[in-house]
C-alpha cells in the first residue's frame, strides 16, 4: 500500500461522489486535466483525494459549457475569472448567432417568397439608383466597391496593402448582392456575417492578403415600405425625407466612439489623430458586431450611401443640400463625386443615390 493511501478514494468511490463516470475521469486524466493523486504501481489502480472533488466538478461544468479541453487546462492553471468572462462572451455571441440563423430559417420556411410577390405585383417599392466609384486623384488603386440594384444599395471601402483592400470590398459586396433577396433585416445581417467570414477566411488563406478588411454600409428594401440597414466601419448612409436630410449611420472609428462616450466633442473629433482608425471592419475575425436596424421609407425619399472619400471633403450640410437639389440620382452622384475631386480627391470616392419609387 502507498503512503497516505488511507485518505484516498478508489476511482469508483470518487466517481460516485463527483458524479463523473470512471470513463470520463480516465479521459480527464489522459488529457492531463485531473491526474489521479496516486496510482498503485502493482495493480495500476487509480486513487483520488477528496481535495480533487472540486476540480472534478469545475472541469465538468466547463465541459458542459462547451469549452474545449485544451482551454480548460489553461483555466485550471491560471484560475482566471477574466478568462472565464471571455468565454461567457463567446458563449453568448455563439448563442445569438445560432438564434439569428434559426429565426432566419424559420422565416424562410414559413413566409411566402417575397421576391415572387415583388415581381408579380406592382405594390412593392423599388430603388431608382445611380452610383459611381472613383479612384480619386492620389491613390494608385480603387479599393472601394458599390452595389446599385433595385432592392439593394451598398458601399464598401477596402483596407489592407497590395491587392487586399480591393479583394475584401469586392468580395463583401459580391456576396451581399448574391445572398440578399429582400426578405428581411435578419437576412441582410446574416449576409453581412457570411461576408465577414468569407473575407476573414480568404485573408487567413493567402499571405499577400493578410490583414485585409473592408467597411460595409448597405441598405435593402424589405416588406412594405421598410428599409433595412446594416453598417460596419466608417462608410455612411443618409436619408432625405420631405425636405430634410438625416444621417442614419454612426461611424465606427476611435474618434467617433470617444464622442459617443462623451470623452471628446464633435469639434475635437474633426482634428483627432485617430479619426480614421476603424474600431470595426469585416474580415478581422470570425465574429462581427453589426449595426442593424430598419427605417420606414416612402416614395420620393432619397437614400445616399458614400465612402469617407466623400464626407471627409464634402461636409454633411453640403451633402444634404446636393441631395435636396431636385436633380436625378445620376446628376446628384456626379455632382458630389466632382466636388470631392475638385477638393483634392485624396481618397477613393464612392457615392450611391437611390430614390424610393412605388
Ligand atoms: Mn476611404
Amino acid at each position: 500500500m502507498l503512503p497516505g493511501m488511507q485518505e484516498l478514494m478508489s476511482i469508483g468511490d470518487f466517481s460516485g461522489l463527483s458524479g463523473l463516470s470512471p470513463k470520463r475521469l480516465r479521459s480527464y486524466a489522459a488529457n492531463g486535466l485531473l491526474p489521479p493523486a496516486a496510482v498503485d504501481p502493482d495493480s495500476a489502480y487509480r486513487y483520488y483525494s477528496p481535495g480533487q472533488l472540486q476540480d472534478a466538478r469545475l472541469i465538468d461544468a466547463l465541459r458542459q459549457a462547451g469549452i474545449p479541453l485544451a482551454e480548460i487546462g489553461v483555466l485550471l492553471r491560471d484560475r482566471s475569472v477574466e478568462l472565464l468572462d471571455g468565454w461567457a462572451g463567446h458563449v453568448r455571441a455563439d448563442a445569438r448567432r445560432k438564434q439569428e440563423a434559426l429565426a432566419l430559417a424559420l422565416e424562410l420556411l414559413t413566409a411566402a417568397d417575397t421576391r415572387g410577390t415583388r415581381t408579380g405585383g406592382n405594390a412593392m417599392p423599388y430603388l431608382h439608383c445611380a452610383g459611381r466609384t472613383d479612384i480619386g486623384l492620389v491613390r494608385e488603386e480603387n479599393q472601394d466597391a458599390i452595389v446599385t440594384a433595385k432592392e439593394l444599395v451598398a458601399v464598401a471601402d477596402g483596407l489592407g496593402g497590395h491587392a487586399g483592400g480591393a479583394v475584401a470590398s469586392s468580395l463583401a459586396t459580391g456576396l451581399l448582392s448574391a445572398s440578399f433577396t429582400g426578405h428581411s433585416l435578419d437576412e441582410l445581417a446574416a449576409a453581412v456575417r457570411a461576408a465577414n467570414w468569407v473575407v476573414w477566411q480568404r485573408a487567413a488563406g493567402s499571405p499577400e492578403l493578410e490583414g485585409m478588411g473592408t467597411t460595409l454600409c448597405a441598405a435593402g428594401l424589405v416588406g412594405d415600405g421598410a428599409l433595412a440597414l446594416v453598417n460596419v466601419g466608417d462608410s455612411r448612409a443618409y436619408l432625405a425625407h420631405e425636405g430634410s436630410v438625416r444621417r442614419l449611420t454612426e461611424d465606427h472609428t476611435v474618434a467617433a466612439e470617444l464622442v459617443r462616450d462623451g470623452k471628446l466633442t464633435q469639434a475635437e473629433a474633426g482634428g483627432h489623430p485617430q479619426r480614421h482608425i476603424l474600431t470595426r471592419a469585416l474580415g478581422m475575425g470570425p465574429g462581427l458586431q453589426i449595426d442593424a436596424f430598419c427605417r420606414p421609407v416612402a416614395p420620393g425619399d432619397l437614400l445616399l450611401l458614400c465612402s469617407d472619400g466623400l464626407f471627409n471633403l464634402v461636409p454633411d450640410d453640403e451633402i444634404g443640400s446636393q441631395l435636396l437639389s431636385g436633380r436625378t440620382p445620376r446628376e446628384t452622384v456626379d455632382a458630389l463625386v466632382e466636388l470631392a475631386l475638385a477638393r483634392g480627391g485624396d481618397d477613393n470616392v464612392s457615392v450611391v443615390v437611390g430614390e424610393v419609387c412605388a
